[in-house]
């Protein structure tokens, strides 16, 4: 069978139902546990107040990626995640246990029923962006980062990208 080369990926977490940090960090340890999956970097957690929605406030994150998987298998695995730990979908930007999105498969453009890829509501969500940034500040430019200046996010820790193995430290 063909191996793929492997794509560079990034992938958004959040959650704001249950323990957000404790459902992120086991979010991060699947993933990484994917076959054809390996979690490069991982951004600070971020809080950030519900965008066009009620509910508590989230816990964000952005993870870089590198992985062997084609882009649904990725948002199969990225959704299977989701159900595991939870996730219902009782109405549009309910308050949930975990969502993950794939936000950038390398400089891939996807349009499919089941897939967009670049996500298309990432570059009107600070949640997303500032993250983003931190890892990859040439993937976010000023200007996008100018217009959610409105939207309330702040740090929560750690302070800087952090490695796989930092995250499994703090999980303990
Ligand atoms: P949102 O994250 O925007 O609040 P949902 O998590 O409820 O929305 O996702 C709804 C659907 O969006 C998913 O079932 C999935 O099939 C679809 N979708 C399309 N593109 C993407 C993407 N890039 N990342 C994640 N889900 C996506
Ligand atoms: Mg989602």
């Amino acid at each position: 069978m063909a191996v793929r080369d492997p794509v560079q990926a990034y992938v958004g977490l959040g959650a704001n139902l249950g323990d957000p940090v404790a459902t992120l960090r086991r979010a991060l340890t699947d993933l990484q546990a994917l076959p054809g999956l390996g979690l490069l970097r991982v951004s600070a957690w971020y809080g950030s107040a519900p965008v066009d929605a009620t509910g508590p406030d989230y816990v964000n994150a952005v993870a870089e990626i590198s992985t062997t998987l084609s882009a649904p298998a990725l948002l199969a695995a990225l959704l299977h995640q989701e159900q595991r730990a939870g996730r219902e979908r009782p109405y549009p930007n309910a308050p949930r246990t975990l969502d993950l999105d794939l936000l950038l498969f390398g400089a891939g453009r996807i349009c499919s029923a089941a897939l967009t890829v670049p996500h298309p509501r990432m570059w009107a969500r600070a949640f997303v962006l500032v993250p983003l940034a931190q890892l990859r500040p040439d993937l976010v430019p000023d200007a996008c980062l100018a217009a959610v200046r409105s939207q309330v996010i702040w740090r929560v820790g750690p302070p800087g990208p952090t490695s796989m193995d930092v995250i499994n430290t703090q999980a303990g």
